[in-house]
């Protein structure tokens, strides 16, 4: 049975399209080896990162990029989920890369293919796109990031999503895609988009997408820190997510949201991802983002932020980025 999971909507292209659909609902048989998925031009070709293979498939169309681009670009992103996770969640993954005619990165899904044991991720990518843009994409690692969980119902996408917007960019950071400074730029001016408005209830009833996005995003920020207060900096959430997999609880399991943050719990013998889950999911949490960054010491600059290294929480932050200080 074909799972689809986590459908990405803050691309910044327009989305197609039939293509995408193609690739989407090719039937299993098409990825077995020597077998064209959908809209391909040739036979996917295999890149092996940290054991685990990527098929990749590029499908009919002009493209500014090469091949030799695009799997580049997937490496990059599967190198950045290794950075996060330690090593890549699921073993076979096919990434379908989908020419449009938009001039950058668009649409992005993840799912996972039960019969054929195999993550399948597909990529708009538009036929203007150039390598530098490749280079800056979050999409891919993105959508790779989501194999390192279940698929989730849907009053519970807010979890799954949250999770792959808050270590996407951590991992891109930890292999040099991005700087701290972007980061947590992004974070002061993204998570206010995820507070509840009011009226609003808690993020199991969300349905916008900054809600789902930035609300969960903001879930992941909260755990993170209060882990690494609890250990003295020992764990964070990157130990609780890697427990999870560990355990199975990846895009190839039938986990429910509740079954993934409870065995996370278990993992490092805490009670921090449930309660607060519960906690968020029901009812509206709000946080002063600004002053909480604070404290981390992230300090709104003239452009983007700066660092105050003698914030009470600084070496908090400094841990969450897990990379040795410049
Ligand atoms: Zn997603």
């Amino acid at each position: 049975m074909k799972k689809v999971i986590n459908t990405k909507t803050r691309a910044l292209c327009a989305i197609s399209s039939a293509f995408l659909l193609a690739a989407f609902t090719a039937p299993a048989s098409q990825l077995t080896a020597g077998a064209l998925p959908a809209a391909a031009k040739e036979t996917p070709h295999v890149l092996v990162v940290g054991g685990s293979q990527f098929y990749i498939s590029i499908g009919e169309g002009e493209l500014t990029v090469s091949r030799a681009d695009l799997t580049n670009y997937a490496r990059e992103a599967a190198r950045a989920v290794i950075a996060y996770y330690g090593h890549f969640p699921v073993k076979h993954i096919m990434i379908n890369f989908v020419p449009t005619d938009d001039d950058c990165i668009g649409y992005g899904t993840s799912t996972y293919n039960d019969d054929q044991q195999t993550g399948v991720v597909t990529v708009e990518v538009g036929q203007g796109t150039t390598r530098r843009a490749l280079r800056s994409s979050w999409t891919l690692t993105h959508e790779l990031m989501h194999l390192a969980f279940p698929v989730v119902s849907h009053h519970e996408r807010w979890l799954a999503e949250g999770i792959a917007t808050y270590v996407e960019p951590i991992g891109r950071m930890r292999i040099g895609n991005l700087s701290r400074e972007e980061v947590w730029g992004d974070l002061l001016n993204n998570l206010p988009k995820g507070l509840p408005r009011r009226g609003e209830r808690g993020l199991h009833f969300a349905r916008n997408f900054d809600r789902v996005y930035w609300g969960g995003a903001l879930y992941c920020l909260l755990a993170d820190v209060e882990i690494r207060q609890r250990t003295n900096n020992r764990l964070g959430l990157e130990d609780a997510l890697r427990s999870i997999a560990k355990q199975g609880g990846t895009a190839a399991s039938d986990w429910e949201a509740r079954d993934a943050v409870n065995a996370g719990d278990k993992g490092i013998g805490l009670d921090v991802l449930t309660s607060l889950y519960t906690k968020m999911g029901q009812q509206p949490v709000y946080v002063d983002v600004p002053s909480y960054l604070r404290k981390l010491g992230v300090v709104k600059a003239v452009t983007g932020v700066r660092f105050d290294e003698k914030a009470p929480l600084a070496a908090t932050r400094r841990a969450i980025d897990g990379i040795e200080d410049i």
